[in-house]
């Protein structure tokens, strides 16, 4: 290629990245840089999120607690390097121990998260750090790199490529929680949580001790935590980080004694706090699934692999070839559903019939999907589904059962 025709290329790849993105000065640090997501679509992107995020975890149930972190997160935010932002902070019904933002100025704590901290300045750092992925606009430079959405699915540890497509859409959103940063996104919110939760008036010596906690965690379960916790950098590296940016900072402060650690309030707050799985969420017993909420229940195949959230059960043969998933949802008619899924799955429909099940009214149909085989590439297995609709309770329950096939 000649020179020429290099600069041409280069001026029209220039062109079209101009044309979609713009430059801004970043919040923070204050130099020039060119993003693709602006301001509005990063309160679009937190806005179509946030709905997902409760509707998966669900916010966990604590008036007290839900207002502690909204006057906490409220207030730093208000100091934050973008304080014109509408913060947003719920307690999400987790067992999982993590903290994590969205764009549009959404943060989120679990309550197993919560469960750890041994004191509020340790909270106070953590809720610094995330207000830092929003106030640097990690988030939103990870959408520019379009990995957003790339996050691990807890699903996608149990389920087969080909299943998976079937899981509810809100799945999509697990991946939040794993969503990771680069190094250096990290140790710059690290850096925030310091300076924020110092601004604020907490010990931040307190943030570096709760890496500690995690360093502990890390070890017992023997893989790595997610999010706020990933592990690089390293949680040993953070911790004696933290510590020093912490001396850095208090050495400002004129009377350092008046920093708030707050252990014995945090500790009264959080007595009683769900620790671990929440069996009112559902259950699996000598291969019974209990939901004690919905006050229903259904046998599983006995060795069967499965997997409880919120907003689906999911269960799959040992060989990976057929699998049922349970979940419910809204719908104006059962017909609009089954039409939903028929588009969103490329089914082809082969049975339908209305049903009464137990008084109830229920559709019930059968549906093949055979995915398009591309050349050079290994086949796709088609799938087969039984699907029945109930409507029950202003709720319409979807069960699915799907098995794998190929023709041969
Ligand atoms: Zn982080």
């Amino acid at each position: 290629m000649s020179i020429q025709s290099v600069r041409l290329v280069l001026f029209v790849t220039l062109l079209s990245f101009t044309t979609n993105s713009c430059i801004v000065k970043d919040p923070v640090t204050g130099k020039k840089t060119v993003t693709l997501v602006s301001e509005a679509q990063e309160q679009q992107m937190g806005d179509s999120y946030n709905p997902q995020v409760l509707a998966e975890f669900g916010v966990y149930d604590d008036a007290k607690m839900q207002a502690f972190i909204e006057r906490e997160g409220k207030a730093m935010g208000r100091i934050s390097h973008r304080p014109q932002i509408n913060y947003q902070f719920k307690i999400v019904d987790s067992p999982v121990v993590n903290a994590f933002a969205v764009p549009g100025g959404y943060v989120y704590f679990t309550r197993g998260i919560m469960a750890h901290f041994n004191n509020e300045a340790e909270f106070a750092g953590v809720l610094g750090h995330e207000i830092g992925h929003i106030t640097a606009r990690h988030s939103a430079k990870q959408q520019s790199k379009q990995q957003l959405a790339q996050g691990l699915l807890i699903t996608g540890s149990l389920m087969s490529e080909t299943i998976r497509q079937y899981g509810q859409a809100a799945s999509q959103t697990l991946g939040l929680l794993f969503m990771k940063f680069s190094r250096d996104n990290e140790s710059q919110s690290d850096e925030l949580g310091v300076e924020y939760s110092t601004a604020v008036g907490y010990d931040s010596h307190e943030m570096a001790n709760f890496f500690q906690t995690i360093s502990r965690l890390s070890s017992a379960s023997g893989q790595s935590v997610p999010d706020f916790m990933s592990t690089h950098p390293n949680p040993d590296n953070r911790f004696t980080r933290v510590h020093q940016l912490s001396d850095n900072i208090q050495t400002k402060i004129g009377d350092k004694s008046k920093l708030k650690v707050n252990r014995k309030s945090y500790l009264q707050m959080i007595e009683g706090l769900v620790y671990g799985e929440d069996p009112r969420q559902g259950f699996v017993e000598n291969w019974m699934f209990y939901h004690p909420d919905l006050k229903f229940q259904f046998p599983v195949p006995t060795n069967w692999k499965y997997q409880n959230s919120p907003s689906q059960f999911v269960m799959q043969s040992e060989d990976g070839k057929g699998a049922i998933l349970m979940s419910a949802g809204s719908g104006n008619s059962l017909q609009e559903v089954k039409t939903a899924m028929i588009n969103q799955y490329k089914l082809t429909e082969q049975s339908s019939k209305n049903l009464n099940i137990n008084g109830l009214t229920a559709l019930e149909f059968t549906a093949l999907q055979i995915p398009e085989q591309k050349e050079g590439q290994a086949a796709q297995p088609s799938s087969k589904l039984l699907v029945t609709l109930i409507d029950y309770n202003g709720l319409i329950y979807k069960l699915m059962g799907i098995s794998l096939f190929s023709f041969q």
